[in-house]
């Protein structure tokens, strides 16, 4: 019999698993996609292991024309009032490829959301209510009042995540007490696919490239200050955009409204039980100053089909397959918690000596072309045990 698998969840992440094992594998899917989302502005930075594992999946070709490849990277550390901000550390992709891709979020969601109609995915427009386990199945109750019965049930639904408190799995969390300022600039001036992100006293500053002489902004501050800039007049936002970014790509223009999300980190403290498993935010959050959220729900993505996949083809209980994933994928998630909130925590200190002590460790990684590399691999998403479909490999 086909092994029957239920994804939870219609965000990115949810989408992502369904098409990976539908277009990969004769595994029947049925995706509960959950309440519809709400306009999504944002941009996210796709590493190049993820634009690999959407060329595979037959999705990157309906992104390709909106996506910004990201040349190079230069990253500052500064106060927010110094005028000229020396370069800290500079990094290009290798062999002159990009190392992530900037894509808006709705492009990204219409694609997916294309790509499940055209590979038949049984798509089914409401929320997850209960499960229960029996010794070979899991069956989910809808709040619709139907139920469906699979093999596993794949919870994707987000960082407050029904499912995983049904499971009972608890989650570790942390709060920065910071909120993230998200928005779209148009500017006078060309960015040439160059990132930048200054590390300031608050918090990081990043301007990513978009399509066009525009640009994604992901700025960390305090609430209170967050909440004075996404209420105040787009005009004036955008001077004070200006006066913390300066004026390299001249004026700019605020495009899009600017938004804020409070940020924190969390880790679920086990990403399967039983029949269930965890992917994406429902497994894990980290602080955006690595652009790197969305990235680990893709290799959470890529990971999961490979493990199952490769059970339905050897005839076996696809929820064997979950423990294999979920040691695989929380340590990754892990690591990446630790190196971001370290980074956040190192780079918000205020004194002149933290800034001494942070450009001797930049300016030593700039000098050394071996670490130097190792970050790029990093930042592009190969590095570590990586999924086949990250690769660029089929399952
Ligand atoms: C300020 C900020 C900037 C960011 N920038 C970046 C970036 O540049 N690059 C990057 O890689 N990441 C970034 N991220 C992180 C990224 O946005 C998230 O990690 C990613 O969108 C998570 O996707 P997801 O599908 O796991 O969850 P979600 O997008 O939350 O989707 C969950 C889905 O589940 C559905 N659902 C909820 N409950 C149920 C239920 N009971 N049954 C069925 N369905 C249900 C919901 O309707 C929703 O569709 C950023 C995050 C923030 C806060």
């Amino acid at each position: 019999m086909v092994g029957r698998v239920i994804v939870a969840g219609g965000g990115l992440v949810g989408r992502t698993i369904a098409v990976a094992l539908a277009s990969q594998s004769h595994l029947s899917v049925t995706l509960l996609a959950g309440p519809p989302p709400g306009r999504d502005e944002r941009a996210s930075a796709v590493a190049a292991a993820g634009r690999r594992l959407f060329s595979r999946i037959g999705v990157w070709p309906h992104v390709a024309d909106v996506a910004q490849p990201i040349e190079d990277m230069v990253i500052t550390d500064s106060r927010a009032d110094d005028l000229i901000r020396p370069e800290a550390l500079s990094f290009e992709g290798e062999r002159g490829a990009p190392f992530a891709y900037m894509v808006p979020n709705a492009a990204l969601y219409g694609a997916l959301t294309d790509r499940c109609a055209a590979l038949g995915i049984t798509e089914i427009a409401a929320s997850a209510t209960y499960y229960t386990e029996a010794e070979r199945t899991i069956t989910v109750e809808l709040d619709n009042g139907d139920t469906i019965t699979g093999d596993v049930l794949v919870a994707a639904d987000g960082r407050a995540s029904r499912l995983r408190g049904i499971a009972g799995i608890g989650v570790v969390e942390k709060h920065y007490g910071q909120c993230g300022i998200v928005g779209t600039v148009a500017h006078e001036d060309p960015h040439y696919g160059r990132a930048t992100q200054h590390f300031l006293p608050n918090g990081p500053f990043a301007m990513l490239p978009l399509t066009g002489n525009r640009s994604s902004i992901v700025w960390t501050e305090r609430p209170q200050f967050a909440k004075t800039l996404v209420e105040m007049d787009p005009f004036i936002a955008g001077l004070e955009i200006e006066r913390v970014f300066g004026l390299s790509l001249g004026r700019l223009t605020v495009e899009a409204p600017l938004m804020m999300h409070p940020l924190s980190a969390h880790l679920a403290r086990d990403f399967a039980r039983g029949r269930l498993v965890l992917a994406g935010d429902a497994a894990h959050g980290i602080h955006p100053l690595a652009g790197q959220g969305l990235n680990l729900g893709l290799r959470d993505a890529a990971a999961l089909s490979e493990v199952l996949v490769d059970a339905g083809r050897q005839g076996e209980d696809l929820s064997l397959a979950l423990p294999r994933y979920a040691r695989w994928r929380r340590a990754d998630a892990a690591q990446m918690l630790l190196v971001t909130d370290q980074l956040n925590a190192l780079f918000s200190r205020r004194s002149d000596l933290m800034r001494a002590v942070r450009s001797i460790g930049l300016g030593l990684v700039d000098r050394r072309d071996k670490l130097k590399s190792l970050f790029i691999q990093e930042a592009a998403g190969i590095e570590g045990e990586i999924p086949r479909l990250m690769r660029g490999d089929a399952l």
